[in-house]
């Protein structure tokens, strides 16, 4: 448990790709595939923290994820990058501004800040509106730890291709989604893990992301204790790839849920 909760835990909201699993059209044998683990939502995680509920990015399928995980409120939302498969639910957050009557404060850089404004130009727009619109409190960070449900979150910056995507760091667990490269200063932030979260989108090379096999070099390189790997395409069958791996890394799957705990770093 993490020091001062009752309850503790990562809930996998999404495991999969920008354009999910199964992908729209295709009839390949994952994406026909029975296994409910094959069944991929856009990627997202949600940290339960005793009563606080945090999210990390807000997928196009957020609607779906906050009904079929029952989330019934959400005390604040960090975002990795702007690619639409981590921001596009965005809109969907109103009904928590209704039942919390509050803003919902929001964790990105400041490149990530710019493009949700300008995708989500109609949110910031000042003039009234007849409609309802996502009532948000802006933060910008840096690498500066964040404060949230008690806990400090680390950005933990790395390259998504040209790009720069940050993970995050709380307690001796960490989230680090879409990522080609982690730069050394940022796996020195990753030692000493029990839980650490990787992008393995598929076995062949992508600019902008890690493979399975690029993300099992970092587990051997960071040696957490318990690994699971997100952001699956329909390359990776759950069943036939999870079963190869070593017995502390996983495939992660939409609805898991891990209990986390020790050595939170209070703030
Ligand atoms: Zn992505
Ligand atoms: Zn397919
Ligand atoms: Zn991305």
């Amino acid at each position: 448990m993490l020091a001062q909760f009752e309850h503790a835990s990562i809930l996998v909201l999404g495991s999969g790709t920008s354009v999910g699993v199964p992908m729209v059209g295709c009839r390949c044998k994952v994406c026909t595939s029975n296994d409910p683990r094959d069944k991929r939502l856009r990627p997202s995680v949600l940290l339960r923290l005793g009563d606080q509920r945090i999210l990390i990015d807000t997928s196009p399928d957020f609607r779906y994820q906050a009904l079929r995980y029952s989330i019934e409120r959400l005390d604040a939302i960090l975002y990795t990058h702007s690619h639409a498969d981590h921001i596009l639910g965005l809109d969907d957050v109103r009904p928590f501004n209704f039942m919390q009557k509050s803003e919902i404060p929001i964790y990105a850089s400041a490149e990530t800040l710019r493009v949700i404004e300008r995708t989500f130009q109609y949110v910031f727009d000042a003039s009234p509106s007849e409609s309802s619109r996502p009532r948000l409190r802006l933060h910008c960070f840096e690498t500066e730890p964040i404060c949230l449900a008690g806990l400090d979150f680390f950005p933990i910056k790395a390259f998504h291709g040209k790009g720069v995507v940050y993970g995050f760091r709380f307690g001796d667990c960490a989230y680090l989604t879409d990522h080609s490269d982690i730069p050394a200063d940022s796996r020195e932030r990753l030692a000493g893990l029990d839980v650490l979260f990787l992008d393995a989108l598929r076995h062949n090379p992508h600019p902008t992301h890690s493979t399975l096999e690029a993300s099992l070099k970092t587990v051997e390189l960071l040696q957490p204790k318990r690994a699971f790997f997100t952001h699956i395409s329909h390359d990776l069958l759950h069943a036939a790839i999870d079963a190869r791996l070593p017995a502390h890394v996983h495939l992660a799957y939409d609805g898991l849920e891990i209990p986390i705990g020790r050595n939170a770093v209070e703030c």
